[in-house]
């Protein structure tokens, strides 16, 4: 069994890298449009309200990504001198460039991984919030949960875990905002609808983008109040769209695909499991997401890269991303490529 004699390139780096099908590409050719900055689009409303069935929130706000949605929501939730809470290696904090410095106000504060790896416990929340603080302490406002956790490398908080922590947040008087860029991984993972992972937010993000293969956009959901809030800054930050059903019809093949990303999560499983079998450190994947722990992450990415694999590199390992691109055919394939490389 010799490697795929074109030897194409096989892009693990991310499930960004998913192209839209000629399913959904005939979606988009065929949506019904309309302005949704004078009197709104219908297939993006359509897209808003299933969107939220979903996540089990009021409402949602398509956005063009997960980064503007998330700036639009710390931006709702913070004033100046604030300080928000996020698991350490948070998506927000450190692949964002710091828009919520320079637009929300707010400053960071990173808590440790102390329920597992991207997970934080209620009783780090409760230990990062005085009860009382001097008139000149930063304001503890608001919590940022991340589910999946990606730097983690794609780690799943359960429901329970993620009532328990949203409770103790509420009890200390801070607003919490979910990054579920990878909600969807989480729940197909957890066997639990999405809307079980949202309990209790003030407001949820979740893309579009990423392995369900819509070319762009993500939804930012909560209470109505909110999404009203967050329509205003969509405007203001030049996210709002005109005929922005093209891209919504898209969304809404992605939001019936949600189950396909089980495929991706068994595609992880397998290439972890290969690549420990060839020697390497790889923990097995909760979502579709591979952490392989090696010396030197760069150099071994560009290893890769001249035998047709395109990963990246996250604290110090190699991460490979499986998505619908990826068939496991495809998957066996990197497997079969990396076998001659030394571990
Ligand atoms: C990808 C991602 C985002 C941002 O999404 P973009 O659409 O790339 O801007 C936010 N949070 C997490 C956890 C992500 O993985």
């Amino acid at each position: 069994m010799s490697g795929d004699a074109s030897h194409r390139p096989l892009d693990l780096r991310s499930d960004t890298v998913t192209r839209p099908d000629e399913t959904m590409r005939a979606a988009m050719a065929a949506a019904e449009v309309g302005d949704d900055i004078l009197d709104g689009d219908p297939t993006v409303r359509a897209l808003e309200e299933k969107a939220a069935e979903i996540l089990g929130t009021e409402a949602t706000l398509w956005v063009p990504s997960g980064t503007m949605g998330n700036l639009i929501a710390l931006t709702v939730h913070l004033r100046p001198g604030d300080r928000f809470l996020a698991p350490a290696l948070a998506h927000v904090v450190e692949f964002e460039l710091g828009g919520w410095a320079s637009f929300a106000g707010g400053v960071p504060h990173a808590l440790p991984w102390s329920a597992g790896p991207g997970r934080v416990s209620p009783a780090s929340v409760r230990a990062s919030v005085p009860p009382s603080q001097p008139y000149d302490a930063l304001r503890d406002r608001l919590l940022c949960l991340e589910n999946t956790h990606n730097a983690a490398g794609g780690t799943v908080t359960g429901p329970g875990e993620h009532r328990a922590v949203t409770a103790t947040a509420k009890e200390a008087g801070l607003l919490v905002h979910l990054d579920g860029a990878r909600i969807w991984n989480a729940a197909v993972s957890l066997d639990v609808q999405p809307a079980e992972l949202t309990w209790g937010v003030d407001s949820v993000l979740a893309c579009l983008s990423k392995g369900l293969c819509a070319p762009m956009g993500s939804v930012l959901g909560g209470s109505a109040e909110f999404v009203r809030a967050a329509r205003r800054l969509r405007k203001m930050v030049g996210g709002a769209v005109r005929q922005g059903g093209v891209m919504a019809a898209a969304g809404l093949v992605a939001l019936s695909r949600i189950e396909l990303l089980r495929n991706d999560h068994s595609n992880a499983r397998v290439l972890a499991s290969g690549l420990r079998d060839l020697g390497w450190e790889a923990a097995s994947p909760e979502t579709n997401i591979v952490l392989a722990r090696v010396t030197d992450a760069e150099r071994r990415v560009s290893e890769l890269h001249r035998m047709g694999i395109l990963a990246t590199t996250i604290s110090g390992a190699v991460r490979f991303v499986t998505h619908a691109d990826l068939s496991e055919k495809d998957i066996q394939e990197v497997i079969w490529r990396i076998s001659s490389m030394s571990p």
